[in-house]
């Protein structure tokens, strides 16, 4: 018989998390996370339920029937939908100038899909021009692409002249919105994507585990209309909303204090107002900017398509990355990230979202920056 192993109660340090996510969990969303568990079938729970779907559609500006809540996180959320939406043989555009447009290729192989690449450097959004000619040359049958690539910092502006191009060629497009959700601009509608998932931990300052998710009526058709069954059992979206929709049908045994956590985090989108929102990750990530410019240090991303959400910041020439990065949470609690991926070495990441972007948040990373620095 094994005896227990010695353990004290954990005792959380207080950190400020401006990296890449997750941001810091916003009180009231802790709060309604502290309440007790309800049955998944429970009429309360199935009501918290219908209350996400109303102010997912809020968030994500759509009229999309099927949108939900995956249990996981962003990355269940990517692989459900490229899983769904791609069957065998079918071909998957993926952009190459970020680390999340890779995995987004990653798991189109998987699904079974061809994969085939629309290019541009890491740091720079794609150009319209260059995704009409992989059009062109390889008739995909899904377009994915990252609206705010969290390796670069940079968010990809022309949206709509995107999905034009997609719909010219009868392609679904498939947004990542995971660093964009409710912090930066989105129409989903309005800017014809087909489909999107977002993230609890990031912008929307919520614990990760139950991610946004929505699909309109092309895509839905797409999925019900599938020659093969989806890959994965627990992530195929028909018999997923067939919990969520009307039938009400056991599937699988529903997060519940996450869903608690992500109707608390969307009612607070509300109430501020996706405008408000949106404005005030401009503001407070315009006052980082600028402060880390007098500080002497350059943004990565050009100001045409800076990301508020996620500011890349260049390395300078003789600085160590990581000593800068450990002496800002030894000193001051404060967490920021080390490039990722091509970038590795040559930016820091530093994250302005939600529940974390605040003016107070700013001046105290600056203040640490500038002793950092020194
Ligand atoms: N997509 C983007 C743009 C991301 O930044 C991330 C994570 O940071 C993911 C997908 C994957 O999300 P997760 O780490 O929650 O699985």
């Amino acid at each position: 018989m094994k005896s227990p192993p010695d353990t004290s109660e954990f005792d959380t340090p207080s950190r400020i998390l401006m990296g890449p996510g997750p941001s810091m969990i916003a009180p009231r969303v802790l709060r309604a996370m502290s309440t007790q568990a309800l049955g998944y079938m429970d009429p309360a729970f199935l009501e918290i339920m219908d209350d996400i779907q109303e102010l997912l559609r809020y968030t994500f500006q759509t009229d999309n029937e099927w949108t939900l809540a995956t249990s996981g996180t962003g990355t269940a959320a990517m692989e459900t939908a490229i899983g769904n939406l791609v069957e065998p043989g079918d071909t998957m555009l993926v952009p190459t100038n970020g680390y999340f447009g890779d995995r987004m290729g990653k798991l189109a192989r998987r699904a079974g899909g061809d994969v085939v690449t629309v290019d541009a450097p890491w740091g720079e959004p794609l150009q319209p021009a260059d995704v009409a000619d992989a059009f062109d040359e390889h008739q995909p049958d899904v377009f994915g692409f990252i609206h705010a690539e969290t390796s670069t910092g940079v968010r990809q502006p022309n949206v709509p002249e995107l999905t034009d191009i997609a719909h010219d060629h009868d392609a679904l497009v498939l947004a990542d919105c995971v660093t964009s959700l409710s912090g930066v601009e989105l129409h989903l509608d309005e800017w014809g994507i087909d489909a999107a998932y977002g993230s609890p931990q990031k912008c929307l300052s919520c614990t990760p585990g139950a991610t946004p998710l929505t699909m309109n009526d092309r895509a839905r058709e797409k999925v019900l209309n599938r020659e093969t069954d989806t890959g994965s059992w627990y992530l195929d979206l028909d018999l997923v909303m067939e919990y969520w929709g009307d039938e009400r049908n056991y599937h699988h045994t529903a997060p519940t204090t996450n869903f608690y956590g992500l109707r608390e985090a969307l009612r607070l989108v509300a109430e501020e107002g996706l405008e408000n929102r949106w404005e005030r990750h401009r503001e407070v990530a315009g006052e980082l900017r600028e402060g880390l410019q007098q500080l002497g240090l350059e943004p990565a991303a050009e100001k045409e398509y800076w990301l508020p959400s996620l500011n890349t910041i260049e390395v300078p020439d003789g600085v160590d990355d990581t000593a800068v990065i450990e002496f800002l949470m030894q000193e001051y609690d404060i967490e920021i990230a080390s490039g990722l991926g091509a970038l590795e070495g040559d930016v820091w990441r530093i994250g302005c979202m939600g529940y974390s972007a605040r003016r107070q948040n700013v001046a105290c990373l600056l203040t640490a920056m500038e002793e950092a620095l020194e």
